[in-house]
């Protein structure tokens, strides 16, 4: 996959704030682009890192929440990654990663 320099901002900047969480992002790297695309628009549009998989259309600031979202300990400790299957924990990401069809394979 093709990616930008902007595009290489964005996951790099969704990068540092997992691992602010002892997260990691979603090893499929179009996932993780589109999710982290979707943030830095909202960012852009809005001033501030609205969810992409949960807000309104048309986004509501008064109700939408920011990413990382106050659910997210709730999610990984479910799922092992956030709704938006942006952040993972490390453990999720390798059996994600071993599973046959992630990542473009
Ligand atoms: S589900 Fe939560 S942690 Fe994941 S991208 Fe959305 S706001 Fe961020």
């Amino acid at each position: 996959m093709e990616l930008t320099d902007t595009d290489r901002a964005n996951i790099e900047r969704a990068r540092k704030v997992g691992a602010g969480l002892g997260l990691v992002l979603n090893p499929d790297t179009a996932r993780t682009l589109k999710v982290a695309t979707l943030l830095a628009r909202n960012f852009a549009e809005f001033g501030k890192y609205y969810c992409p998989c949960k807000q309104s259309h048309p986004l509501d600031p008064a109700k939408d929440v920011v990413c990382p979202c106050p659910t997210l300990k709730d999610e990984l400790a479910k799922d092992g990654h956030c709704f938006c299957r942006l952040y993972y924990t490390p453990e999720a990401a390798a059996r994600a990663q071993s599973e046959p069809g992630c990542c473009g394979r």
